[in-house]
């Protein structure tokens, strides 16, 4: 309750405790989420605005060369007005942060101007909060990216340092955390979380919750893995439901004050259970993914309302 960390042996219980003990670990969760959030879910819009063509092997995502034809759609950097017009629209869906996206490895310089100018239009026009994933970043990217008005970054570490090469071999763990620090130091905020599912053990998850603290993460994305025909991942099995629940509790419990979002794979995972998710999350992405749709905006108004949850407004952002 005073913002710090449980140990690393207490989180690794927490995902071996039993299944008669799940409501009451969310029920442990929510008292900690209720100092620091309250009632309120703050909701992100996610914008792809460069699907596909990456050239990076991550085995989880369809956009990947790794991946089949037709994995998932393939265009090139959607036009400032495209994006623009999105900001406006997940204003309107009262999120507070629109997530800008693209797919690659890292930006090109005649991209890095672009995507400046473009955030600099929406600051102008739109209240709403910009993020921006995409991909591996130099401290002179994080510095034009700030001065153009971005106020965070998101760039996850996935997994464990130990588990990361199952995910990843184009790039690796250590390029992943260098661009979490680097877009600290350029006096962004920063969005750093993981996936869940992909093969990983329990202590991969533990590593992977405490390894996000040691990067100071403002903002902790858990993905479920969605698994995608085309990709290496596709014939995974599903994360069970209970499993995503003690995961996101022991997220709470190592990051007690930090923002917690349901993000990708929330409805494939948690099915009727992702009411219970916002227990321990406080923040879902809405209107869909990158490359799946999520249940759509109403159904999740429905959702959190019916919960007895409220939408959080921006100056809490
Ligand atoms: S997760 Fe990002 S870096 Fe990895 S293949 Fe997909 S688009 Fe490329």
């Amino acid at each position: 309750m005073e913002g710090q960390s449980i140990t690393r042996d207490q989180a690794l219980r927490i995902l071996q405790s039993p299944a008669n003990e799940l409501l009451s670990l969310l029920d442990a969760a929510f008292t900690v989420r209720r100092k620091y959030f309250g009632f309120q879910v703050r909701l992100h819009v996610l914008r792809n605005a460069r699907s596909g063509g990456c050239t990076e092997d991550c085995g989880y995502c369809s956009q990947s060369v790794r991946a089949s034809e037709g994995a998932a759609p393939q265009y090139s950097l959607q036009s400032r007005a495209e994006i623009v017009a999105g900001a406006l629209q997940a204003h309107k869906m009262k999120a507070i942060r629109y997530c800008v996206v693209s797919s690659g490895r890292t930006l090109s310089n005649p991209d890095l101007g672009e995507i400046c100018e473009t955030i600099r239009q929406i600051k102008a026009e739109v209240p709403i909060q910009v993020c921006l994933s995409m991909g591996l970043l130099t401290p002179d990217q994080a510095a034009q990216l700030k001065a153009a008005g971005l106020d965070r970054y998101n760039h996850n570490l996935e997994t464990s340092e130990w588990h990361f090469p199952h995910l990843c071999t184009t790039h690796s763990y250590a390029d992943r955390v260098s661009t979490a620090r680097i877009a600290k130091m350029a006096g962004l905020e920063l969005c750093c979380g993981g996936l869940l599912g992909a093969a990983e053990t329990r202590e991969d998850r533990v590593d992977l919750a405490f390894a996000i603290r040691a990067v100071g993460a403002d903002s902790i994305p858990v993905n479920f893995l969605d698994p995608r025909p085309g990709t290496p991942f596709q014939a995974y099995p599903r994360l069970k439901p209970g499993d995503a629940l003690r995961a996101l509790a022991m997220f709470r419990f190592v990051h007690p004050a930090t923002e917690i979002r349901i993000a990708g794979g929330r409805e494939a995972c948690l099915g009727p259970m992702q009411a219970l998710a916002l227990y321990a999350a406080n923040s879902m992405f809405t209107e869909g993914y990158l490359t799946t749709p999520g249940q759509g905006y109403a159904t999740d108004m429905a959702l959190l309302t019916a919960a007895g949850f409220e939408v959080g407004e921006l100056t809490q952002a």
